[in-house]
């Protein structure tokens, strides 16, 4: 429709960033752009991967997943839990490393914010081949949660990421070729 329409309008792509032979999907000009702001969020709570009485908490990942994380929790009456990448919270932390699309790192979350037996809602901007959406979880069974879904804005098709989420429900707003 043309929200979709206008919204796929605004995504960048830039060739060779961050490294050469990576096609780069960039959103922040969707994100600086009102209607384009606007759009996102709608889209994400009308598309939800489980329903909003299935969930107790919303978790992004660093940094680009705390640009929607929060709005969208706080628009559902969720909490928001960062994600961060190592080094970044003070101990005692959970932590789990991956490899990255391009490289490694390893992600954390604060102890005592994630209660045993509480249902998240993982979001970030983008799924490629998975592998940090794959951390995520693990981080959030460390903690003793569950994970109830994934909400991405983007999705790079021919990566298979969501096989690498196996089970769990997944949504993203645009498939990008
Ligand atoms: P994955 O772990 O291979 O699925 O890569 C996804 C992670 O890397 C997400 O946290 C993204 O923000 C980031 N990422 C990978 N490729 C892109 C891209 O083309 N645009 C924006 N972020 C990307």
């Amino acid at each position: 429709d043309d929200d979709a329409a206008y919204l796929i309008s605004l995504i960048r792509t830039i060739p060779d960033f961050p490294k050469k032979g990576i096609l780069f999907r960039d959103f922040i000009p969707a994100m600086s752009d009102p209607r384009g702001l606007a759009i996102i969020l709608d889209a994400m709570k009308r598309t939800l991967p489980v329903k909003p009485e299935d969930f107790d908490l919303v978790a992004g990942l660093e940094a680009r997943g705390f640009l929607i994380g929060p709005q969208l929790a706080s628009d559902l009456g969720k909490g928001f839990l960062p994600m961060r990448k190592a080094g970044k919270l003070p101990e005692p932390t959970y932590s789990q490393e991956y490899a990255l699309e391009y490289g490694n790192a390893r992600i954390e979350i604060e102890q005592g914010c994630l209660q045993p037996g509480q249902r998240v809602l993982i979001v970030d901007d983008l799924i490629a081949t998975g592998g940090s959406a794959q951390a995520a979880a693990r981080l959030v069974e460390q903690a003793g949660g569950q994970v109830a879904g994934f909400s991405f804005v983007m999705e790079l098709n021919g990566l298979d990421g969501r096989k690498a989420l196996g089970a769990y429900p997944v949504t993203c707003l645009m498939n990008m070729p």
